[in-house]
């Protein structure tokens, strides 16, 4: 089940959660999502992967969040404020990533954030982009991505899995014909 508040990403975050995931794959790509929050809404404005990371497969290392430049340089960054981070889970032989949260990626979403997770799968049909049960989902060249959104809550410590609305995700396949 949602909970009350919905994640809206805008184009260019989506295509950077896309890019990111397939650049790296098989392996996990990560990083920080910008933006601002309103009452019932968490807007993503960009998604920043993270460069310099190691990036090994399967392998978390979520300590990088902590000791990123971009947050000694956010403050003069007018209206933006770090929401959150991202990674990728890329498919592993025939086991196949999972949009959802691992016990290791629970212990690390620290309370007020939200993490979007990427499952990225091999694919060889095509599926239009829609809204899933828990996200979104569609396929982009041989792959079959799937997105979803969790935020935990500071007074209690729940994770909740958010809705995330994304207008440009649902006509990409238009955008990619032409
Ligand atoms: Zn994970």
């Amino acid at each position: 089940m949602y909970g009350d508040t919905e994640i809206f990403l805008a184009d260019r975050a989506f295509l950077s959660l896309l890019l990111s995931s397939v650049e790296v794959y098989k392996r996990e790509c990560h990083g920080i999502l910008l933006g601002f929050k309103t009452t019932r809404r968490i807007i993503v404005e960009y998604a920043i992967p993270f460069q310099t990371a190691e990036r090994k497969f399967n392998e978390v290392i979520p300590n990088w969040k902590k000791e990123l430049k971009v947050k000694t340089v956010l403050p003069n960054l007018v209206h933006l404020q770090i929401l959150g981070g991202f990674h990728s889970h890329p498919q592993f032989g025939k086991k196949r990533g999972e949009a959802k949260l691992s016990s290791t990626d629970k212990s690390y979403l620290e309370e007020g954030n939200i993490e979007i997770v990427i499952a990225i799968n091999d694919e060889k049909k095509t599926c239009p982009w829609a809204e899933t049960g828990n996200g979104l989902a569609g396929t982009i060249g041989g792959y079959h991505i799937a997105l979803a959104g969790f935020y935990k809550r500071a007074k209690d410590q729940k994770i909740a899995n958010y809705r995330i609305v994304c207008p440009y995700a649902v006509g990409f396949d238009y955008a990619l014909k032409k």
